[in-house]
């Protein structure tokens, strides 16, 4: 059995990949310099200095193991980016850092109505994260409405009534980013989807797509709740892994397969928040292992000191998922996502001639035929993978 690859190896073998950007909120992507300069101009004290400084503060953050601190920091990042101008600039900068660090199809994410309070009205905050996309055309890209699900269900209902008003309207004409979906973020615990379902049929009849938070710091049968009301994707659903561990509880990981429900996974930040033990630990390897539609994602790349490649190269490093595991699930992301055919299409030829590249011998120039994978071929050609690992 070959050694792990070294953090710079794996780091090397990460950054190689084309990625898909599912699941990263924009008020958590800010760039650190960002950061501070909006602060300042808002007059809003910073906790830190420098971004040394505030590296370290957001660290002491991250590493707080508990999600209720973790949404601390979003405080501060919504007060910053409470004008037009600001949310514009954060949404072109988290746009153009994920075309950097080779994505090649995003969705961005955001809950519009916490920037009410500082007189910034929602649907202004959409046109403007909108505007801000716009402003990276060569990344494909939309806009996930996220309804806060601790706050009472009317905003939840206006959240998705947001979402609607802007769900075919695009900046940038008919290929320009739009809002793709809904979501419901923040505390999972004690707050159900079934809380919140008249908002989810609002958005559901419709036809609006919808990804939902669930199973990240709940059970793993929140997972089918959010998809009964409807999601088709699920936030982090890390949580399934105990159901797959119990006898008991497995069907609920076949309801998953069966619905086709795709998996966003976020590493570092379930282990900032508790959902997951650690990298090394982390359930994505058994999920992906038994054959479960997945991808990797940053959430908060600001707060949890993440990126795209940062995830991959931990994972390539601390568990036996190899670059062809890593590439399957950026195919899946790339067909699970919610921008339109041209959008995707374009995408999966990306992410299918990094696969062929990746399947050619080393060394003698000459390629085996392209060994397209379907979703499901995928993940069983990664699962079957797994039976004799790579190293
Ligand atoms: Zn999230």
């Amino acid at each position: 059995m070959e050694r792990a690859p070294t953090p710079a190896a794996a780091l090397a073998a990460a950054r190689a990949l084309p990625k898909v950007v599912l699941h990263e909120h924009l008020d958590g992507a800010l760039r650190i310099g960002t950061l501070l300069e909006l602060l300042r101009e808002r007059g809003i004290a910073a906790p830190a200095a420098d971004e040394a400084a505030m590296a370290s503060w957001l660290d002491g953050n991250a590493h707080a193991g508990s999600l209720e601190r973790f949404l601390e920091g979003f405080a501060l990042t919504v007060a910053a980016m409470a004008t037009p101008a600001a949310l514009a600039r954060v949404a072109r900068e988290a746009a153009e850092d994920a075309l950097a660090d080779g994505a090649v199809l995003a969705e961005f994410r955001i809950a519009p109505l916490l920037f009410e309070p500082f007189g910034l009205p929602a649907d202004d905050a959409v046109q403007a994260l909108l505007d801000g996309l716009a402003q990276c055309p060569a990344l494909p890209s939309g806009l996930i409405v996220c309804a806060m699900r601790h706050l009472p269900p009317g905003e939840t209902v206006r959240a998705a009534r947001l979402a609607l008003r802007f769900a075919g309207r695009s900046p940038g004409g008919p290929a320009g980013p739009r809002v793709v979906a809904f979501d419901l973020a923040g505390a999972e615990r004690g707050h159900p989807p079934a809380e919140h379902a008249e908002a989810l049929a609002l958005v559901r009849h419709a036809g609006l797509p919808m990804t939902l938070h669930a199973g990240e710091a709940d059970a793993a049968e929140r997972v089918l709740e959010a998809a009964q009301h409807g999601a088709r994707r699920i936030g982090h659903g890390v949580a399934l892994a105990q159901a797959l561990a119990d006898p008991a509880r497995q069907h609920v990981v076949d309801e998953v397969r069966a619905l086709g429900l795709h998996l966003e996974v976020c590493p570092t930040s379930n282990v900032h928040t508790g959902a997951a033990p650690s990298i090394a630990r982390h359930p994505i390897v058994s999920l992906w292992r038994a054959g479960v539609s997945l991808s990797v994602h940053t959430d908060n790349p600001l707060f949890s000191r993440t990126s795209m490649s940062a995830e991959m190269a931990a994972l390539l490093e601390h568990t036996l998922l190899v670059p062809a595991d890593l590439l399957a699930m950026t195919r899946q992301a790339a067909m699970a996502s919610f921008l339109g055919n041209a959008a995707r299409e374009a995408a999966l030829r990306r992410i299918d001639a990094a696969i062929e590249l990746l399947a050619a011998p080393a060394g003698n120039g000459a390629r085996r035929p392209s060994r397209r994978l379907s979703p499901t071929a995928a993940a069983s050609a990664a699962a079957s993978s797994k039976a004799t690992p790579a190293r």
